[in-house]
């Protein structure tokens, strides 16, 4: 885990006293190493938040927007690529929370982390590409891939044809 973001760690003893009290959390948050490991998208920068928390019965709802840069590959030529996302967040929190439904109120505090991280994370792109039309790799830079079974059926170059025979001959 990582060390918690104060700014995201909201007091809720105030808002919780009357159910429809108000308060919105504002502020630029740095998630640190953020992104989708299989892609290499990641955030960069500080993660823009603008939550509103309302007290409602049973638990605490909040709802507004978050905003990041992000970069990452293009899936099909590999070029750097870049850009925003907006995410809007709608969730709830309560002492009893849900698994994977609700976040839980701790004491008298909620902490939005959880909710920036994983909102964020659900709004990078999967498959970014660096233009709409990309045609994929330059084959000057990068000769097509062969599917592994065709690669497999390729003709061995001949330089390692000559090695196996050598590790044949020492065998
Ligand atoms: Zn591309």
């Amino acid at each position: 885990m990582s060390p918690s973001i104060p700014e995201l760690i909201v007091n809720i003893t105030e808002l919780r006293r009357h159910v429809g009290e108000r308060r919105s959390v504002d502020c630029r948050v740095d998630l640190g190493e953020i992104g989708l490991d299989a892609t290499s998208v990641h955030v960069e920068g500080p993660v823009t938040v603008a939550i509103d928390l309302e007290s409602v019965s049973g638990g605490i709802a909040s709802a507004g927007r978050l905003a990041a840069a992000w970069s990452g590959a293009c899936r099909r030529c590999l070029d750097p690529v870049s850009g925003e996302i907006e995410v809007t967040v709608d969730e709830v929190f309560e002492p009893a929370p849900d698994e994977g439904v609700t976040y839980p109120i701790l004491e008298d505090r909620i902490d939005l982390e959880p909710v920036v991280r994983e909102n964020v994370l659900l709004g990078l792109p999967i498959a970014p590409l660096c233009r709409a039309d990309c045609p994929g790799p330059d084959p000057e830079h990068f000769p097509v891939q062969l599917p592994a079974d065709e690669a497999d059926a390729a003709p061995v170059d001949p330089r390692w044809a000559a090695l196996d025979a050598l590790v044949a001959d020492i065998e």
